[in-house]
């Protein structure tokens, strides 16, 4: 099954990105767990929920939540680590009511504390989260690298996993607008970034790819998506990306700037070069 979906607004509910989806031809979707710029998440509607359960059990993906922007997990400043703990234990709570959804997270940044502080704070935080009960898996998002993000090297993430004890309830979610950014050239050699991943984190941690063009050239660390095909990717590169067998069976979410319309555009294109 090709499965893809798109960044949807979670504003009316999960029913509504249903039903969304399936029109734009998706079979999942990605939304954000409360507003993008941090603050309080809208009540879960125990209906809507239930409704979505029913409609999404045959034929849909697993879908993708991705935490706000805002989370900051090695802040040098306890106030917002301590917001991303409150906001990952409230979310992954909420989660808990679809089971077996994903919850996706940019590491982090550092301001300046340096890679060894940031792997033992973001680790600190996933080990007072995780527990093990829980079905959703959480994911570690590959980053651009912008300032001092971390988890643009494949070795940060592995450090980051290799702190945490319920480290099976972790994945990584592929970006390519990110990737290419940080410098893994996924458009002339995606095997050869494919084989590194696999022998730093271990392809079988590969849970989710974000599928994204990027404004900018390869390694510039500037985290600017783009529409499939109009980047510095381009078209053939994402093809290879949605046909590669290290990656085919994976889902693939759409974080390109789009409105529904141009989505539903990019989804049929994608199905047309599936292979
Ligand atoms: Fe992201
Ligand atoms: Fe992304
Ligand atoms: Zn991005």
């Amino acid at each position: 099954m090709f499965t893809v979906g798109a960044h949807l607004s979670a504003s009316k509910g999960y029913v509504h990105m249903y039903d969304e989806a399936v029109s734009i031809g998706a079979n999942t979707f990605q939304f954000f767990t409360r507003n993008p710029r941090g603050g309080k998440a809208k009540a879960l509607d125990e209906n809507d929920v239930s409704l979505f359960l029913e409609k999404s059990k045959n034929n849909f993906g697993t879908i993708l939540a991705h935490a706000p922007y805002t989370l900051n997990a090695c802040s040098a400043d306890e106030k917002i680590r301590n917001f991303a703990l409150i906001t990952m234990e409230d979310d992954i709570k909420r989660l808990e009511k679809t089971p077996y959804s994903m919850y996706n997270f940019h590491p982090g940044s550092h301001v300046g504390q340096g890679i060894d502080v940031a792997v033992d704070q973001i680790s600190q935080l996933l080990n007072s989260v995780l527990y093990p009960e829980m079905t959703t898996t959480v994911l570690l998002e590959t980053m651009a690298g912008k300032g001092s993000e971390v988890g643009s090297r494949f070795e940060e993430i592995r450090r980051i996993i290799d702190a945490v004890e319920l480290s099976e309830k972790l994945g990584v979610c592929f970006d390519t607008c990110h990737v290419y950014d940080a410098g893994y050239d996924v458009v002339q050699n995606l095997d050869g970034v494919l084989e590194e991943f696999d022998r730093v984190i271990g392809l079988s941690r590969l849970k989710a790819v974000h599928l994204n063009d990027s404004k900018n050239p390869f390694a510039s660390h500037k985290d600017r998506h783009e529409k499939i095909g109009e980047g510095s990717l381009g078209v053939e590169a994402l093809a290879r990306v949605i046909n590669h067998p290290a990656l085919r069976n994976l889902p693939f979410f759409l974080e390109t700037p789009n409105d529904i319309q141009g989505y539903a555009e990019e989804i049929s294109l994608l199905k047309s070069l599936r292979k």
